[in-house]
């Protein structure tokens, strides 16, 4: 054994290691920066609906003998819970699905029914915006996952599709199975997404267009739910978009090569 290999060697394997610390290092402070920028943009998120809900009990205050105004106070006081009430759903379906645990929940989740739940809970929202909501595709799909992170995830899709779209426009739901994945499609004609803003838009709290998305009740936290629901499963989303034509989000999934139950192939065979 030449002595000098072996300290070559061993300089070799201490500079990897000092790269890997390094590495690691580096990691841990981007993720530490990651978590400080959530904790601040979520506490500058949940100001706004607090401050307006503290102004309007005392505006209710003042006007109390004037009993119009404060019904009217009182019905602002309402949105504004109800916006915080979607915001710390919307936060705490973030957190659940970065920590750890959970994946031990996974079980055969049907395709068909995720798509039909997830439109379900559409319906009122497209139809009081005037906009069509179809599925179309595949059938008889599964994967093996989480049923309502799913749902909550194509109903992301759906929600945003309908919001960014005008009023007449139709929005469809799509599955493409292949042998290997399972496609479930979201499309609108809406207005679309920039170039610019493309790869930004799964950040968390990131808005294409802050006012408009405010306005329209937006989070800027939905796609990153979508985003990290689909990494959890082990797939991916793409996105299409033209601005001023409409976008397309795809959520990609492994599929579950479910073998027809023994009693239901007797019977087909006779
Ligand atoms: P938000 O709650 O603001 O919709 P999301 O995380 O769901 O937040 O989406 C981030 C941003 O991506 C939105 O603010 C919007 O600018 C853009 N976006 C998302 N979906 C669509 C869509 N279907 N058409 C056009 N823009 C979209």
């Amino acid at each position: 054994l030449d002595p000098r290999l072996v300290s070559a060697r061993a300089s070799a394997l201490g500079g990897q290691l000092t790269l890997l610390i390094i590495r690691d290092v580096t990691e841990q402070e981007r993720l530490d920066q990651v978590r400080r920028d959530f904790v601040a943009n979520t506490s500058h998120e949940l100001k706004t609906p607090v401050g307006a809900v503290s102004l309007l009990a005392e505006a209710i205050e003042s006007a109390a003998d004037d009993p119009a105004q404060v019904r009217i106070f009182a019905s602002r006081i309402s949105a504004e819970a109800a916006r915080l009430g979607q915001l710390t759903g919307r936060i705490m379906s973030l957190s659940r699905l970065q920590a750890a645990d959970g994946i031990t929940d996974f079980d055969t989740v049907a395709i068909d029914e995720v798509i039909a739940s997830s439109i379900e809970g559409h319906t009122v929202q497209a139809d009081s915006a005037g906009v069509g909501l179809a599925r179309g595709g595949d059938r008889g799909a599964y994967v093996r996952g989480d049923a309502q992170i799913l749902i909550e995830a194509v109903g992301n899709l759906i929600a945003n599709a309908i919001v960014y779209s005008p009023k007449g426009s139709r929005v469809g739901v799509g599955v493409k199975v292949d042998a290997a994945t399972v496609e479930i499609a979201v499309s609108d004609q809406g207005i679309g997404i920039a170039d610019a803003d493309r790869d930004r838009i799964f950040e968390r709290f990131y808005r294409a267009d802050e006012a408009r998305s405010r306005r329209t009740g937006g989070t800027g936290l939905g796609l990153s739910i979508v985003k990290h629901a689909t990494q959890r499963h082990g797939g991916e989303v793409r996105v299409w978009s033209r601005p001023g034509r409409g976008s397309t989000f795809t959520i990609v999934l492994p599929r579950l090569d479910v073998p027809v139950p023994e009693t239901a192939r007797k019977i087909k065979k006779t």
